[in-house]
């Protein structure tokens, strides 16, 4: 079956999305609104519509491409109408100074196995293979499933990163196909998870426990003010300590997702300053205590 699957963005040559060298295909489409999203264009389904200020030479061509145009320059401030979100590519082919782009694609497999196979001496050589990330991955199962049967078909070394968002019987489906989950634990208390992501908070603590211990690693994003504290992230540490997983990445909060929301005319709600990433190698030991293997990073 040649599923088509929505896509944002293909990444070469990637190293921190699993072992080796890989591939990592970014599905678009997410149902959850995590405020630190570093890819908010992943979240909506349909294509984003990126506006740069820097470029844009207030030309007003996107304007006059057509008779009823998406964009308009009230008082030279740039607006889009997304109501009319299905005509803004002639928009965007109207600008001649690269200030628009759309983003998000539906791609067969076929075309992605072509692409990815490019690289198979690099994955050979340093056992690397696929990365599925997203958006959330398994907003698009059966698709997904598709895919992985194909990439496993193909003998790669399969890797899903997800915010544990899927069923019971979706996990039992696709598991025969997927060699690793980088699966994100956001917080040890579901209801922080509902409230402030979206989502069942209930699931990814259950998809925690369930994975098979040495196919999963636990992604943390460490957000100030959300899961930074002492007690939660040792919540997380002695669960993987319970569930023998593989490894835990705390992920130090980063903003370097800012300037899309900048272009995609999105607030930003958290903090512009980063986290010292040093500030969390003091939960290395106390997970060496857990026999965790933690590493700082991805
Ligand atoms: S066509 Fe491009 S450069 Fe011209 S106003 Fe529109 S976005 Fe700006
Ligand atoms: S789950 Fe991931 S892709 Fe979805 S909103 Fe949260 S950070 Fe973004």
């Amino acid at each position: 079956m040649n599923s088509l699957i929505n896509v944002f963005n293909v990444e070469r040559f990637a190293t921190h999305d699993g072992p080796g060298i890989r591939t990592t295909v970014f599905l678009k489409g997410c149902h959850l609104h995590c405020p630190w999203c570093a890819n908010p264009e992943s979240q909506e389904s349909k294509p984003t519509l990126f506006y740069d200020k820097k470029k844009c030479v207030h030309c007003h061509r996107c304007v006059h491409a057509l008779e009823d145009s998406p964009i308009s320059f009230p008082n030279e401030v740039f607006h889009y109408d997304k109501s009319k979100a299905d005509k803004v590519q002639a928009c965007v082919d109207a600008c001649l100074d690269d200030a628009l782009s759309l983003i998000g694609e539906y791609r067969s497999i076929d075309s992605l196995m072509e692409e990815i196979a490019k690289d198979d001496d690099y994955y050979k050589a340093s056992q690397g293979g696929v990365t599925i990330s997203g958006g959330e991955p398994f907003d698009q199962y059966p698709a997904l499933l598709a895919f992985c049967k194909r990439l496993k078909a193909a003998n790669y070394h399969v890797a899903i990163e997800t915010c544990g968002n899927f069923s019971d019987a979706q996990r039992e489906a696709i598991d025969p196909y997927v060699d690793l989950y980088l699966l994100d634990i956001k917080h040890s208390n579901p209801n922080m998870i509902r409230d402030v992501c979206g989502g069942d908070g209930l699931r990814p603590l259950h998809h925690a426990k369930m994975l098979q211990p040495d196919k999963v690693i636990y992604r943390v994003p460490v957000i100030p003010g959300f899961n930074d504290d002492e007690a939660t992230l040792l919540d997380i540490l002695k669960l993987a300590s319970v569930q023998h997983v593989k490894e835990v990445n705390f992920l130090a909060y980063h903003t370097l997702g800012i300037a899309k929301y900048e272009k995609m005319q999105r607030p930003y709600t958290l903090s512009r300053k980063a986290m010292d990433p040093k500030v969390l190698d003091k939960y290395i030991e106390k997970a060496q205590n857990l026999n965790v293997k933690l590493k700082i990073g991805g």
